[in-house]
């Protein structure tokens, strides 16, 4: 495999016209690896192969699909390493965070969907009896995945895709392809049937708009962008394809005064600052009862000033750079315009962290007196930045954390589990977390509101790939 080759249709093939594009190494700016960028010719070439392996594939019997998955499941751990490397060197994850999490959070979603697969119900009979309703693959498959998490977004896709039997052409994100390109030689080891998996790298307003709008495509499953999947659903709209999307966030952490303040809010830094900020559904809003919001500030302070900043390539617990120079622009963007704004700066701010010469590194930055209107805490910034704001009691927090046109995920931190309860009730998002709580990895994850319309995971992420087809005898 050379990696300005694409893999269509069971082989790896050249781009019809050669487009080369630099994967840079956000940590040294140097170039990590060269890929291509594909064009109509690429993309037709691929939706024709995806839609020849479907009538063979969408008939396949699940006992096929699963052996097929049990390979990928035991190839990807043999070159689960090499996927480390890879994820570290595209955009700059550090190499003990790409081995604990980037790869293993994509080896889960093989495990939970082998698991879904064994006992999932692909046909039932109608409440009352007379009918019977067969669950069957939507078809041909466009994924189209960011680079933050870059093989757990690819897996979170093309495992339902598999299992339910829609064929699929993958593009990953131009920036970060590399892990990419090592999964679908996975695929290829594994037996997956030609053009039942396709890739074509490319940029958005090229392959990405070209599958969007595509007559071959059955279906979009796209995560990224809110800005992206608003073009995504437009260009989608014509040919009345199915768009899932799994969009950004400004997720509230509601901290109330009987929560363990110490643990709470290093909890609530850490988070925020994971995979240096670039997680879609990071806790960035901190919103603190009045009453210690003080005492929350300096230990937020001192969290954040003791989050070290390093190579990646070293081992160890610290944040790696941002993934490329436009994010590094646009969170420098964003702290100004928080300091313009009039927010308080207690920890971090503009400029790398001293020392740092080169690489897309960033001070792991806390603002407090941040007022809900201010465009820092409106917008998703997609870097270590976090934003504090206090709160008059309960129905305060509630209403400010509501006060958001995203709804991904919410946080509460308090003593007391029956106000826990009541508040997670009345938040308007698709995951709330109570002191901690990590969701199961077979658990829907997905957003209300602008974060999207989406659920992926386990047999909760077979539904986006399957239409119902109800079959009534006379
Ligand atoms: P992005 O939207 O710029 O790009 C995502 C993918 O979409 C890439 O493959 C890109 O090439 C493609 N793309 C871009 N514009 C397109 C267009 N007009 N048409 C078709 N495809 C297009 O996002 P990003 O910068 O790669 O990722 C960061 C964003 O992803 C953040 O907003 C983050 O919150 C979000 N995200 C969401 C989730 C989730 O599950 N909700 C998970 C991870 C990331």
């Amino acid at each position: 495999m050379d990696s300005r080759q694409f893999y269509i249709g069971g082989a790896w093939v050249w781009p019809d016209q050669r487009h080369d594009f630099e994967v840079i190494n956000p940590a040294t700016e140097a170039p990590a690896g060269v890929i291509s960028l594909g064009q109509k010719a690429d993309v037709d070439k691929a939706v024709a192969a995806a839609r020849q392996a479907f009538n063979g594939w969408s008939r396949s019997t699940v006992a096929a699909r699963l052996a097929v998955l049990e390979n990928i499941r035991t190839i990807y751990q043999r070159r689960a390493e090499e996927l480390s490397q890879a994820m570290t060197a595209e955009m700059g994850s550090p190499i003990s965070f790409s081995r604990s999490q980037q790869t293993p959070s994509g080896e889960a979603h093989i495990t939970t969907t082998i698991e879904a697969l064994e006992s999932f119900a692909f046909q039932q009979l109608s409440p009352r009896g007379g009918s019977k309703v067969f669950a069957e693959p939507v078809g041909v498959a466009a994924l189209i995945t960011p680079w933050n998490w870059p093989i757990n977004q690819i897996m979170a896709k093309v495992m339902p895709a598999l299992a339910t039997g829609c064929t699929c052409v993958l593009k990953p994100s131009e920036i970060a392809p590399l892990s990419a390109l090592i999964f679908a030689e996975i695929i290829d080891e594994a037996g997956v049937p030609a053009g039942v998996f396709n890739l074509v790298n490319g940029d958005g307003q090229g392959v990405g708009q070209l599958l969007s709008c595509h007559p071959g495509v059955d279906l979009v499953s796209f995560t990224g962008s809110t800005r992206a999947g608003t073009a995504i659903s437009q260009a989608a709209a014509p040919t009345v394809k199915r768009v899932t999307l799994e969009l950004g966030g400004k997720s509230p952490n509601l901290l109330f005064a009987d929560a363990d303040l110490e643990q709470a809010t290093r909890w609530s830094v850490g988070n925020c600052f994971g995979n240096t900020g670039q997680t879609c559904d990071a806790p960035t809003r901190l919103l603190v009862e009045r009453p210690v919001y003080d005492q929350v500030l300096a230990i937020a302070a001192d969290a954040a000033a003791t989050t070290a900043v390093g190579d990646p390539l070293t081992v160890g617990d610290h944040l790696g750079p941002l993934v490329s120079e436009v994010q590094f622009a646009k969170v420098q963007t964003m702290v100004k315009t928080g300091l313009d704004e009039g927010a308080r700066l207690i920890a971090g701010g503009l400029g790398r962290p001293p020392g740092m010469a080169e690489g897309y590194f960033v001070k792991p930055t806390v603002f407090a007196d941040v007022h809900p209107q201010m465009a820092i805490s409106r917008e998703e910034i997609f870097g270590p930045v976090l934003c504090i704001t206090p709160v008059d009691g309960e129905a305060d927090a509630i209403d400010l954390a509501n006060d958001t046109p995203y709804g991904l995920a919410a946080y509460i931190q308090t003593a007391d589990l029956v106000r826990a309860g009541r508040v997670a009730r009345q938040l308007r998002a698709g995951l709330i977390s109570i002191n901690g709580g990590y969701p199961d990895v077979d658990a829907p994850f997905g957003g209300f509101k602008q974060s999207g319309n989406g659920r992926e995971n386990g047999g909760f992420g077979f539904h986006d790939f399957l239409d119902l087809k109800t079959v009534t005898v006379g």
